[in-house]
């Protein structure tokens, strides 16, 4: 059963729960009830159920968790595009010219993102700025409650990868410009696409045009100008390192990322999001039908080897975010998430540190520390409840019981 219980703002509420992963560090607590206000945690406590007043329990809006189910706080998925669906590319590009049918498909993916327990996304951007329409939807109430943070159109250089991801310049005069139109759209962050995307025929290969170097540091000086984190698009070891030297916010994928590039990611608090699924996703059907076995053979490698840097970035402390790119083939809105994390599961961290990386270090890599990553007091009410121990297990996850979101 996996349910979306949407908390009243304007009463009180009350969620008792078995056991509950508090703060920041997801800290195991037992007999936990949670005060609610204005769709926000007011306080909480420790108490049995059996100890708990008769004016929680008969109160209309007191939810009284089954023993065995865990509350901890709604899953982020770091790295969506809402503009595509997942499965078929040119279809969903093709759908863009439909106003009703996209919305529709959009609606449904809102839902199921809601429905596997993801509370908040990042776009990655598209070239129309639909993700920055879907948000602004959103919050005149045309869809369900998917906190959205927005790029908008991503910022590429002319001849280099992404024509659907966003706007191309050809030289570093036009830069200040674009970053002051995406900025007055209303985008939370700046996308920037530094490189191609990684090649299924040549290992290690990275296709297409790297950002000069450049032009890429006016574009985060531009965009620091107008308050925006910029989350740069960049696989193959140079791309990276370029990236990192410029003092962008995140790295998004980051396939062939050198040790040392590490290193400096973690001394300048650059954010990592290494999208394992959508490489991996290409192994499976219906997708590994359409690769020769040598290509197969290139796909697993690619990934596996990702896997393997999982650790090494948390040991050197880069701040490690997850993201699907969920809307990529193979990729679903929604349930992308978790099969991203049980990916990660398979990289040696610990249960704490994937789901750590999933609430609160997605939530700071987002812009939305305020609002979510965390059962915290001040922090919204949004939370998952599952079956079973997920610091045991991030299986438990699978066993998606509700989600509460608040308005
Ligand atoms: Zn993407």
């Amino acid at each position: 059963m996996n349910q979306v219980v949407t908390l009243k703002p304007d009463t009180r509420n009350y969620i008792w729960a078995p056991s509950a992963l508090v703060g920041k560090e997801l800290k195991l607590e037992k007999d936990i009830l949670l005060g609610i206000s204005g769709g926000r945690i007011e306080s909480f406590r420790s108490v049995r159920k059996d100890d708990l007043p008769i004016e929680i329990t008969g109160h209309p809006y007191f939810y009284a968790l089954d023993e065995g189910l865990t509350l901890l706080p709604s899953l982020i998925d770091a790295h969506v595009h809402l503009a595509l669906d997942g499965i078929d590319f040119n279809r969903a590009r093709e759908q863009w010219n439909d106003q009703g049918a996209w919305q529709a498909r959009v609606e449904g993916d809102i839902e199921k993102t809601l429905c596997s327990g993801v509370a908040a996304v990042r776009d990655g951007g598209d070239v129309r700025g639909l993700n920055l329409q879907v948000k602004k939807q959103v919050q005149k109430g045309r869809y369900k409650r998917l906190k959205i943070a927005a790029t908008g159109q991503a910022l590429r250089v002319k001849g280099g990868y992404g024509s659907f991801l966003g706007v191309d310049f050809d030289s570093a005069d036009s830069v200040p410009g674009l970053v002051e139109m995406i900025a007055a759209s209303g985008a939370d962050q700046l996308k920037v696409v530094v490189s191609g995307v990684v090649s299924f025929y040549h290992y290690g290969m990275v296709k297409g045009l790297i950002m000069p170097a450049e032009e890429l540091c006016y574009i985060v000086k531009e965009a620091q100008s107008h308050g925006l984190k910029v989350m740069a698009h960049a696989s193959s070891a140079g791309a990276i390192e370029r990236a990192a030297r410029a003092g962008v916010d995140s790295i998004e994928h980051g396939y062939f990322v050198r040790p040392e590039t590490l290193q400096l990611m973690a001394e300048k608090k650059i954010a990592w999001m290494p999208t394992i699924i959508p490489v991996a996703a290409q192994n499976r059907s219906p997708f590994r039908e359409l690769w020769t076995p040598e290509e197969i053979d290139i796909i697993t490698r690619t990934y596996e080897e990702h896997i393997k840097k999982l650790k090494s970035a948390l040991d050197f402390g880069v701040p490690l975010g997850v993201g699907t790119d969920a809307g990529a083939a193979g990729v679903r809105h929604g349930t992308a998430l978790l099969e991203e994390l049980l990916l990660y599961a398979r990289g040696e961290l610990s249960p704490r540190e994937i789901l750590q990386a999933a609430t609160v270090t997605n939530a700071r890599i987002i812009g939305l520390e305020k609002d979510f990553g965390a059962l915290l007091p001040g922090l919204k009410a949004s939370f998952i409840a599952v079956k079973g121990k997920p610091l045991d297990n991030v299986n438990a996850l699978k066993t998606l019981h509700t989600h509460f979101i608040s308005e």
